[in-house]
């Protein structure tokens, strides 16, 4: 059988795997990339891009809501949902259609299907087998659907967002950042919501001021929470679906249960075997810092390599890899600390850096904390207002920040620059040099002025 060899094959055409290919075609590379369904992944399709349009949606509705105490006359504020739905899928269409010529452009070659490995430098897609000297895994991950019975009952985030209706009563199983998000979006928009999970507070891997302000701002909402729920079942009732916890609780009457409880790696059906490729028990592909596997020659990126499973990490990672593999950069490689993040709530919040739990195991009784909590002006006139906090956390006698946590209006776009100064290793002396700009929620971040705990406190 005849067989095309490449310089690199990126296996999967998402963040990750369009990164790579990309940069090794711009570095003068023969490049394959596969990819079994549209270009653009699990962002552009099933993520980032769809979930942030419903996200503005939401905004509107409640901007609308809120109009009429500035004195303007708005009405309605609910939602056409088969027209928000059929926009947003052709501005998804539109971004896969770019990258379509986009990688033709580049010269890179597209081979559609799925791909498995036949040994360390072969794959096979359908009956045809590709080899070359790099190979980078990049097939991203998928939602988890836990086996209990029943839980065919429910969908998970791709469902959502294949739904042609809007659910009206609908249960989300999970509190990370996709069962929030969607809980967020689905309440603007008029349905009725119950967030349910196992831990005791929401985002629990977000600091815990940021938890419980969460908190707040979902109740105010009219967001229902069921904390330490650990659902057993799901069976159909006459009100429609139920939920069964293992502590005997039962919450009834949903037409949708939403499974948000994490995401599992693309590795399974990858043949890793063939090429004596290592994989974990749940599916990671480990990888060192520089994203090599145990098999010289073949790299695993973004969410198959589990680490920080985000967009502009995959990207990041991509970019470096080729620019190390093909542009003599040895030693470059993404530094995985200080990731900024955003959870697109309403209002959203983030985190770059240490939560005070995590930097108190790192650097003990050394730090100090500065917090605020504040109803923004935005809400001047509205006769609700969702709270906005910040915390600074601090290690040392130089008061190095090492931590910044927000939950806010407007804090999505804001937490970039910070990042920026934390990276750089920012002081709270720093932060105090800074002229605020004003009037405006980000001001608060650089007058901070008497700490809620100090070392030794
Ligand atoms: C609901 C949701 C919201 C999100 N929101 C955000 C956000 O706001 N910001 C953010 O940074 N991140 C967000 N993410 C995470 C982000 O989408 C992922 O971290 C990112 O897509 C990972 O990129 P990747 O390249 O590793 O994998 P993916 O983008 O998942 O791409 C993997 C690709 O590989 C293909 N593939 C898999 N197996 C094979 C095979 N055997 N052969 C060929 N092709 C294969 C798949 O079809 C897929 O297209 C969100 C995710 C979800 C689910």
């Amino acid at each position: 059988m005849s067989q095309q060899h490449f310089d690199l094959i990126a296996i999967g055409g998402g963040s990750g795997g369009l990164a790579i290919a990309e940069k090794a075609a711009q570095l003068g590379q023969r490049v394959a990339l596969v990819e079994s369904g549209r270009l653009g992944g699990t962002c552009v399709n099933a993520g980032c891009v769809p979930k942030k349009v419903m996200w503005y949606a939401a905004n509107l509705v409640s901007a609308v809501a809120d109009a009429p105490g500035f004195g303007i006359r708005a009405e309605g504020g609910t939602l056409d949902w088969a027209h928000l739905v059929e926009g947003r899928n052709r501005y998804v269409a539109m971004i896969n259609d770019y990258w379509d010529g986009y990688a033709r452009d580049q010269g890179i070659t597209r081979i559609e299907g799925r791909a498995a490995f036949v040994d360390a430098r072969t794959i096979a897609v359908g009956d045809a087998h590709y080899s070359a000297d790099h190979i980078v895994i990049a097939t991203g991950g998928r939602p988890i659907v836990p086996r209990l019975p029943g839980a065919e009952l429910g969908i998970t985030s791709d469902g959502f967002f294949a739904l042609s209706e809007q659910p009206r009563r609908v249960a989300i199983i999970g509190a990370g950042y996709i069962g929030v998000e969607l809980a967020g979006v689905l309440r603007a928009f008029g349905s009725e919501v119950t967030v349910v999970a196992l831990e005791d507070r929401l985002l629990f891997q977000f600091d815990p001021l940021i938890s419980a302000t969460l908190a707040e701002n979902m109740a105010m909402q009219g967001i229902e929470s069921r904390l330490e729920f650990a659902v057993a079942a799901l069976e159909r009732s006459d009100q429609g679906i139920a939920m069964l916890a293992q502590s005997g609780e039962r919450l009834d009457g949903f037409d949708c249960v939403i499974w948000a409880v994490g995401r599992a790696p693309n590795s399974r059906e990858l043949n890793l075997e063939a090429a004596g490729v290592e994989v974990q028990p749940n599916g990671i592909i480990p990888t060192d810092a520089f994203q090599n596997t145990n098999v010289p020659g073949i790299y695993a990126l973004g969410d198959v390599a589990g680490r920080e499973l985000l967009t502009p990490v995959a990207i990041a990672a991509g970019r470096r890899l080729g620019e190390r593999l093909f542009n003599g950069k040895t030693d470059l490689c993404l530094d995985y600390t200080n990731i900024p993040t955003v959870v697109f709530a309403h209002p959203p919040l983030g985190k770059v850096g240490l939560t005070e739990p995590e930097a108190r195991e790192r650097f003990g009784d050394t730090l100090t904390i500065y917090e605020t909590s504040f109803t923004p002006m935005r809400y001047a006139l509205s006769n609700h207002g969702y709270k906005t906090a910040m915390k600074l956390v601090c290690a040392g006698p130089e008061e190095r920040v090492v931590g910044i946590h927000l939950i806010g209006d407007g804090i999505d776009e804001m937490l970039q620059g910070f990042a920026v100064a934390v990276k750089m290793g920012a002081t709270k002396a720093d932060l105090d040099n800074t002229v605020p700009i004003h009037p405006c929620s980000a001001e608060e971040l650089v007058t901070l002025k008497t700490p809620v705990r100090r070392p030794g406190a």
